[in-house]
């Protein structure tokens, strides 16, 4: 339903993005996952005929958004990353507004704008002015826009940041009800791609490191895992052994949280002779091994051995 094929865009001399190519199948939700900077937003951008790209083309269905950009947008919902509401509209003034530019008849109108306010649990603030409504509102408002008029394909810039913990459950709520859509969101926040989608797409500057269903890229980490382990001990020479043991893929250090000894995380092409190597390296060193866990690979896991940084 979605498909990128090789895009290429440079804003002047900046590649902000570069060949990328993957694809989104009628009904699958997928997440768009890179660190900041990545090229998640141009990606976007490109697929909505907002930008027009270098070079590569996007597909909406078989319409070549670049050529056909008014019948492209017809089939695509876009929330932005920076929806501009018009503060001083109602959200029912607004959505109006919205579906006029859609281009959707007066009647056909109303009874879209009635059931998006119903879908997105606006029907408390439909008479409220934009401007007044919290950022958890105003999100569920640029979602209702993105919805009217029943687009095939929605294209989620970062739907989730700056809600509350609370707001964000809402609105993953909200999305997961959008089944029968095709749905590209891209997001920040791993748990989130994990919960919700089952296509993942891993930018790198600019450029795709992984396109493929989560199960397959969980697939991808077999036999690898995390080892949860305390160790009481001088924490940056902890933290060196462990990165230099034989089969450590990447380590990342805890806060200290009042109890004794350093928490680290290990992830582990195999855990197993890892955690022997490593009580070994303990013991020789003179410290404390107080704790070891061995975890499941998580997305997070596979991110940071693709990307090598957080997300
Ligand atoms: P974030 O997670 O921070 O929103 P992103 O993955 O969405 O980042 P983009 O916003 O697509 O990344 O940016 C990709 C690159 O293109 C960055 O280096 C950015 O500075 C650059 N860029 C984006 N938009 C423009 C623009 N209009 N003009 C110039 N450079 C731009």
């Amino acid at each position: 339903m979605i498909r990128s094929e090789l895009l290429t865009k440079y804003y002047g001399s900046v590649r902000a993005v570069g060949g990328v190519s993957f694809s989104v199948g009628a009904g699958e939700v997928a997440a768009l996952l890179g660190p900041n900077g990545a090229g998640k937003s141009t990606v976007m951008r490109l697929l909505t005929g907002y930008v027009s790209p270098t070079a590569g083309r996007a597909l909406v269905g078989d319409v070549d958004v670049a050529e056909r950009p008014v019948t492209a947008r017809r089939q695509i919902g876009y929330l932005p990353e920076q929806v501009s509401l018009y503060p001083e509209f109602t959200v029912r003034r607004y959505l109006g507004f919205v579906g006029e530019v859609k281009g959707l008849a007066r009647r056909r109108r109303r009874a879209a704008i009635g059931r998006v306010i119903e879908q997105c649990g606006l029907g408390e603030v439909a008479d409220r002015h934009n401007g007044t409504l919290s950022k958890g509102y105003r999100q569920r408002v640029g979602l209702a826009q993105a919805l009217l008029g029943d687009p095939a394909v929605l294209v989620l810039d970062e739907p989730t940041v700056g809600l509350d913990p609370v707001q964000a459950v809402e609105m993953r709520e909200l999305i997961r009800t959008l089944a029968g859509c095709t749905v590209l969101l891209s997001t920040h926040n791993l748990t989130e791609a994990s919960a919700l989608c089952s296509r993942v797409i891993i930018l790198s500057h600019g450029s795709l490191v992984a396109a493929d269903t989560a199960a397959e890229l969980g697939r991808r980490l077999e036999g690898a895992g995390r080892l949860v382990v305390r160790i009481d001990g001088p924490p940056d020479a902890v933290a060196q052994g462990l990165s230099a043991l034989p089969g450590v893929l990447g380590i990342e250090r805890g806060e200290p949280d009042g109890q004794a000894g350093v928490r680290f995380v290990v992830l582990a092409s195999n855990p197993e002779p890892v955690q022997r190597r490593l009580a070994a390296m303990a013991v020789a060193a003179g410290w404390t091994l107080l704790e070891v866990q061995v975890k499941p690979p998580t997305l997070e896991d596979l991110f940071v051995r693709l990307v090598g940084s957080e997300p």
